[in-house]
């Protein structure tokens, strides 16, 4: 009589699966490389306490590492004879990871949700220049349909002769523009010691391209449990972006939105170069919600309406946009600063492409002041 061989079930935990399916490096040895050679990798793969399994075709030879390897460096087996290429098979990037939470990120930022079906718009200027200019673009990006303001009060510039923004003054006309329009605050913090200053004011705390890899502060932030913008750094690939963004949840701080923001690439016509490919990707590798910036990524005022669109029809949770009531004396990015009823125009372009997208601009929270 047949007795039919049933294997033995082994259930795994999520985080052990994560961890079996992250943590294995491929190395690919070279098509001439000698058995001893071979042994070499499996006793360098043995000696870090990993498993090894090996793998021959006719002419290739493939070594799995299989274990803690997440910390070892790629470089440990790229520097032994024979060894053609290491490749990490999975992401390095944990929490951030879709592998690790398979549903889309989505929490609340004052008056409405980010991460979910509904698309955020965040506008306002490049920096908060003074009290009438930041009320006045408040109320028209809210009159248009933005859920949030934005506006600098420390200005990372390139040259430390630029306008370095208003500091605590302008988060007081911030707070101030908060309370007319009923819209959350999104503002660049720079450095740690802006975090007490900025917590008492701001609801999403924006981290610049310039600082995506200042490591200590997104420490910090990590500590807190304020909502975060990670603005792509100027020259950093989509796996950087998202390590940066590990660094952050790894405090325990799970709030965070991603920001393409364009990239650096030889052309020069535009400021930056949208790298539109990041949010699909984005979307594929991570459950956390991407933003993009259509003004930074351009340049110019002339293209961040079509960049919008674009965002929108590629899956983006959401646009940053600056918008000032006179970019021609904006005191920083006038050039790529929309005019109010340029913005408002946008948003009426973005909804229609959100629509065809079986999603909507998310619905703005009743103003506090009556009477607009
Ligand atoms: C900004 O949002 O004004 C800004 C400085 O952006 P980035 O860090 O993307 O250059
Ligand atoms: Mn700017």
């Amino acid at each position: 009589m047949w007795s039919r061989y049933v294997a033995p079930e082994r259930h795994y935990s999520t985080t052990e699966l994560i961890k079996k399916e992250e943590e294995t490096m491929l190395i690919v040895m070279k098509p001439n490389s000698t058995p001893q050679q071979i042994e070499n990798v499996i006793q360098k793969i043995k000696e870090a306490g990993l498993a090894a399994h090996l793998s021959q075709g006719v002419e290739t030879t493939l070594i799995g590492a299989i274990g803690e390897t997440h910390d070892l460096p790629t470089e440990l087996f790229e520097v032994l004879d024979g060894v053609d290429m290491v490749k990490r098979i999975t992401q390095p990037f944990k929490l951030a990871s879709r592998q690790f939470d398979p549903e889309n990120s989505i929490f609340p930022i004052d008056g409405f949700q980010v991460g979910g079906n509904d698309i955020v718009l965040i506008a306002g200027p490049c920096a908060v220049e003074s009290r009438s200019q930041i009320l006045e673009t408040a109320q028209a990006v809210r009159e248009a349909g933005a859920n949030a303001l934005r506006g600098g009060v420390f200005k990372p510039r390139t040259s430390p002769y630029s306008f370095q923004g208003l500091g605590e003054e302008g988060l007081e006309y911030l707070a101030e523009a908060r309370e007319e329009t009923g819209m959350p605050i999104v503002v660049e913090i720079m450095s740690q010691n802006q975090l007490d200053l900025m917590t008492k004011y701001v609801d999403v705390l924006q981290v610049g391209a310039r600082n995506m890899q200042n490591f200590n502060l997104l420490r910090t932030i990590g500590e807190t449990r304020k909502s975060v913008l990670l603005k792509r750094g100027l020259s950093a690939t989509i796996e950087e972006l998202l390590m940066s963004a590990e660094y952050i949840l790894a405090g325990g701080n799970k709030q965070v939105m991603l920001c393409e923001r364009g990239i650096r690439t030889f052309e020069t016509s535009t400021r930056n170069t949208t790298d539109i490919n990041a949010i699909p990707v984005l979307k594929n590798l991570t459950h956390l919600p991407v933003i993009l910036d259509p003004s930074h990524a351009t340049g110019h005022s002339d293209y961040v309406a079509a960049i919008a669109r674009a965002a929108v029809a590629a899956g983006a949770d959401g646009l940053i946009v600056e918008v000032h009531p006179d970019p021609a004396h904006a005191a920083s990015d006038g050039k790529q600063s929309l005019k109010p009823e340029k913005f408002a125009e946008m948003v009426k372009q973005v909804k229609a492409i959100a629509e065809v997208m079986g999603r909507r601009i998310a619905p703005i929270k009743k103003p506090v002041i009556a009477g607009w």
